[in-house]
């Protein structure tokens, strides 16, 4: 019998059975978290120049005071006229307010426009809110012509009926006053899910009609906060709000804003600044690029 070609039965075979042997697995690297540039940027700020901020707080109520808040007009009337403010002054946005009251008349009770020292124009005069249903309902045409003396007509009426559409869509009518209910920052995005609603606007209304603990950021904060160097040299204007939310306490946000609003207003122009009557000349990078 010959076993040639085949395996032997008497024999154990030679060749080692194959192993499953894989080699070890490692463990599995940890990705690690891209930092929080806003975490980031406070605790180098803090470390780099310690209290920046509550200098600048100090040196801005040195002369512009500790405003006190209080709320300037219903929600609805807030956001419709900081839509009116947007690339204009605010003088012409309450020209084109008050047309809005005349042209589509609520009945309502007077409001009483308290515009505070941030605000740049005279203030409305009192006057019942605008009837936001026959706004609109408006033909835009005709929205156009009303809100002309303000600005940039034909881009306030889009916004402002779209604004307005969106808010009865979801609500059922154009009241905001459900806001209050709502923390801070989800009333921020509730707002800001409106097309058009950007951090900006949608914190102005927060903050002045309910007062919470929110930071605007318009062009006259976002330049003197960039000339101090209280934001990173590329933060943009919108994520300046998210710096100061981080760098202020809730109570101090208000007086935050109005005071830079006034300062920019008033010392810190966007051409030829007042350096010399500055309380915040020692800390300010603008003037020395080395300043503490
Ligand atoms: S020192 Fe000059 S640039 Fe700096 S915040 Fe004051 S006015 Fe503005």
């Amino acid at each position: 019998m010959s076993f040639r070609g085949s395996a032997s039965p008497l024999k154990p075979p030679t060749s080692k059975p194959a192993t499953s042997k894989r080699p070890a697995k490692r463990p599995a690297k940890r990705k690690r978290r891209a930092p929080d540039p806003v975490k980031a940027w406070v605790k180098r700020l803090d470390r780099t120049r310690p209290n920046l901020m509550r200098d600048v707080l100090e040196g801005l109520a040195s002369i512009h005071g500790h405003p006190q808040w209080e709320r300037r007009l219903d929600p609805t009337s807030e956001l419709i006229l900081t839509i009116l403010t947007q690339n204009s002054a605010d003088t012409n946005a309450e020209k084109a307010f008050e047309a809005l009251r005349l042209a589509y008349p609520s009945g309502l009770p007077p409001e009483r426009h308290i515009p505070g020292p941030g605000w740049g124009g005279e203030g409305l005069s009192d006057g019942a809110p605008p009837d936001w249903e026959a706004v609109e309902r408006a033909p835009f045409e005709e929205l156009v012509e009303v809100i002309r003396p303000g600005g940039l007509p034909n881009q306030k009426a889009r916004g402002i009926l779209a604004t307005l559409h969106t808010i009865r869509e979801r609500r059922g009518d154009h009241s905001l006053e459900f806001l209050a209910e709502m923390p801070a920052l989800e009333a921020r995005d509730w707002l800001t899910s409106i097309p058009g609603i950007g951090k900006k606007t949608a914190s102005v209304l927060l903050m002045f009609s309910f007062g919470m603990p929110l930071m605007a950021v318009d062009r006259h904060v976002d330049r003197v906060a960039h000339r101090v160097g209280l934001v990173p040299k590329k933060a943009s204007a919108d994520d300046a709000h998210d710096y100061f939310l981080a760098m202020l306490q809730p109570d101090e946000m208000y007086e935050a804003h109005v005071n830079l609003i006034r300062h920019g207003r008033v010392i810190c122009h966007a051409r030829n600044p007042e350096h010399d009557i500055c309380p915040l000349r020692a800390r300010c990078r603008f003037v020395d690029p080395k300043a503490p």
